[in-house]
């Protein structure tokens, strides 16, 4: 028998791919939203999740798709009423209140799920594995997009806690520290911050690698025309390059198909993998990704540029 759930924040991640995947799976049913404003057609709106987890004892869990800053709330309160969460990425608005959220779901015996999208897409598991027994010689994350596209009138992206091109990128991060064999950490970056804006629309990120290959990251949100969500990684063995966020792989130029095609689309995969984590009572709260954004807020240099509008 399908799950109930229901879902926070109705904006555009939700409408393109949360509603879609869940309306989709047998495992699930949409049986509530909670947004100030329009809800989904057909479906039960709270404008308050206090009312909503009061009003409605049989939806177990809640998938939360606001911004960062607003979510811990939310995510605070459907664990305290018992729920499992399944968090957006980024999973919060710092580490410390994601390690909270993790304290208090284990003391509440509920799952809850930090989803890295970026992770399911199609060939990001090919490229982990055949990372896995390759000497890393040199790897360069590309993550160049035009912000005007793909976050028109979302003002909260500028403000702080809301990331900025970090919001992107760690996209990257996240399927970076996904096919990587070991961790690396920052050792240095530059992040560009508009003068008239409270997060970076540009950053330049340099880790350390235990084997010593260079390892670095380019994120820009001012690119117009081609966008480009790449990650090349020399190796003693050939040249990997993921493409398009991590749908695409090739290695020495030759295309090599996605490994891992039995669900397709990667929202798909989350609530799949969510269905799993409730029935096993599991966590899954990798905060890895998040830990290098932090890192280069603690460590980067900061440079003001031209305003941006
Ligand atoms: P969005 O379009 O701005 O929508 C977020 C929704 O959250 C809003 O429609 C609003 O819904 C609610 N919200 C906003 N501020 C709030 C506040 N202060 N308190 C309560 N609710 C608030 O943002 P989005 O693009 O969907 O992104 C949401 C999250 O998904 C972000 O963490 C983002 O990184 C992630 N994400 C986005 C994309 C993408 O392509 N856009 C892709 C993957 C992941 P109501 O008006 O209904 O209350």
């Amino acid at each position: 028998m399908a799950r109930k759930i229901a879902l926070a924040g109705i904006g555009k991640i939700a409408r393109d791919q949360h509603v879609p995947s869940i309306a989709a799976s047998g495992d699930w049913e949409l049986a509530a939203t909670i947004t100030r404003h329009e809800g989904v057609e057909g479906i039960e709106n709270y404008t308050d999740i206090d009312a909503m987890l009061a009003a409605c004892p049989d939806i177990d869990v809640i998938s939360l798709c606001l911004p960062p800053v607003p979510r811990f709330e939310y995510a605070a309160a459907a664990i305290r009423a018992g729920r499992h969460v399944m968090l957006e990425k980024p999973p919060g608005a710092t580490l410390a209140e994601c390690h909270t959220l993790e304290a208090m779901a284990r003391e509440a015996g509920v799952s809850i799920f930090a989803t890295w999208h970026s992770r399911e897409a199609a060939s990001v598991e090919a490229a982990r594995k055949w990372l896995a027994d390759k000497t890393l010689k040199r790897l360069k994350i590309t993550w160049l997009e035009d912000v005007r596209l793909w976050h028109p009138g979302q003002e909260w992206i500028w403000e702080p806690g809301g990331l900025g091109v970090f919001d992107p990128g760690i996209n990257a991060l996240s399927i970076l520290t996904r096919i990587l064999p070991v961790p690396v950490h920052l050792r240095s970056a530059t992040l560009k911050f508009p003068d008239n804006r409270q997060t970076p629309i540009a950053a330049d990120l340099d880790f350390r690698h235990p084997g010593g290959a260079e390892v670095n990251a380019e994120f820009d949100w001012r690119k117009e025309g081609d966008q480009f969500w790449n990650i090349e990684a020399e190796t003693d063995a050939g040249t990997l390059v993921l493409s398009d966020g991590g749908a695409n792989l090739s290695i020495d130029g030759a295309p090599v198909e996605a490994s891992d095609v039995a669900l397709d689309g990667e929202y798909p995969k989350l609530y799949a993998r969510m269905v799993d984590l409730v029935q096993t009572g599991e966590i899954d709260m990798d905060l890895s990704p998040m830990v290098h954004v932090a890192d280069a807020f603690l460590l980067g240099k900061r440079e003001t540029i031209e305003p941006f509008d």
